[in-house]
């Protein structure tokens, strides 16, 4: 475990407009904000109260990061560069299909991006509508080569799971258009109903698939992704070439990495902290570090079980019993884990422990009776 912070995430939170299903943090774009933005993003990474760097991996998420444009995003990247960025470093920035130009991808490309992830969504338009997306479909298609002819070889796209009136035929036509249009990796997620959004107050859920039918479209939409060549490595990511996201991985594994931005989580020297949703007060502050706020330690041994416990790889006893010596916790869960013997939601062996893509539907609750924790009250 080291504490040094390897990852940087970047939140922008500019957009178009507000899709009616996203709680993201996000605000009206306008280019003189993005420029301070922008600046005051450059002055954060002056102003990094923890050890980090080299950076091994940079991920600009939002909003909508590419609205920022390629300049905005080499000037940031040129200041990261200040604590190094490895060579080899994955550097993505998620771009919406409509807000992307030849000129932003080369100058993009040129600065050292090398990974694009994309929000297709779906490849029906009248699900896209619904969705309330800027894009069409053939848009989506334009982007994407687009970004294949600016020398972008890395695409992962976005797909929506669950959505209303959404069926297995649909589910297919997603896959094959990331697999005609260059994606190597893809983000499939089901589509939650978020309070305070406009499909909440719409009262969108009543419109939606239920539990059972949403499954069935996971489960599908899982097999249809295998058979298409994407490998499942967590629960909702799936690549092919072993082209994972290395960012992501970072999370799931535990590690230590810093976030800047309005809503941006940070975990560094063992603890979590976060920026408030506040934009003004980010671009206002002389220091944005004295806005973060500390939400405690974090990187316990459940944590890390639980975020291992979405990687299709699962806990991994070797690397467990290292990071958490004479716990003996191997055999605790193992003894957990003979509650759901039969069951077909998890499997187990020399090397590791691991849900099915059917256990990864009820996760949140197979990871719980997992827990060491809940197996000692359990007992008591
Ligand atoms: S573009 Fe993305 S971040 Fe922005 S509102 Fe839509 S879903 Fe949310």
């Amino acid at each position: 475990m080291t504490n040094q912070c390897r990852s940087l995430y970047v939140h922008v939170p500019f957009c178009l407009g507000k899709c009616p299903y996203c709680d993201f943090y996000s605000a009206a774009y306008s280019e003189e904000a993005a420029d301070c933005y922008t600046a005051a993003v450059c002055r954060a990474l002056e102003q990094i109260p923890f050890p980090a760097g080299p950076f091994e991996t940079v991920y600009f998420g939002g909003g909508t990061p590419s609205l920022l444009g390629g300049r905005r995003i080499g000037a940031i990247l040129q200041k990261a560069a200040c604590f190094s960025i490895l060579p080899d470093a994955e550097i993505t920035v998620e771009c919406n299909p409509c807000s992307l130009t030849e000129k932003n991808l080369k100058e993009m490309y040129s600065f050292g991006v090398n990974r694009i992830s994309m929000g297709i969504q779906s490849a029906s338009n009248q699900q896209l509508q619904l969705l309330g997306r800027r894009h069409d479909i053939a848009q989506a298609a334009k982007a994407a080569a687009m970004a294949q002819a600016a020398g972008f070889s890395h695409l992962s796209f976005d797909l929506m799971l669950g959505l209303p009136g959404q069926d297995e035929p649909e589910i297919l036509k997603g896959v094959q258009f990331c697999r005609e249009h260059g994606a190597e990796h893809v983000s499939a997620y089901l589509l939650k109903i978020e309070p305070g959004t406009a499909f909440a107050k719409k009262g969108m859920a009543s419109h939606c698939p239920g539990e059972d039918a949403q499954a069935d479209l996971y489960l599908f939409a899982v097999q249809t992704l295998e058979a298409y060549g994407y490998a499942q490595y967590e629960i909702s990511n799936f690549a092919c070439n072993g082209r994972v996201s290395r960012h992501n991985l970072k999370y799931w594994d535990c590690a230590s990495y810093l976030g800047i931005g309005p809503s941006a989580h940070s975990f560094a020297q063992g603890r979590r902290f976060h920026f408030p949703r506040d934009l003004k007060g980010f671009l206002a502050a002389e220091n944005v570090w004295e806005l973060c706020q500390d939400d405690g330690p974090g990187g316990g041994m459940e944590e890390y079980i639980m975020l291992r416990l979405r990687l299709s790889e699962g806990v991994l006893w070797e690397p467990l019993e290292k990071r958490y010596p004479g716990q003996n916790l191997k055999q605790k869960i193992l003894h957990a884990a003979e509650m759901l013997q039969g069951s077909g939601l998890v499997d187990r062996n020399q090397k590791q422990i691991r849900l099915t893509p059917q256990g990864m539907l009820v996760s949140n609750s197979i990871i719980s009776m997992l827990m060491p924790e809940y197996q000692e009250e359990t007992e008591s």
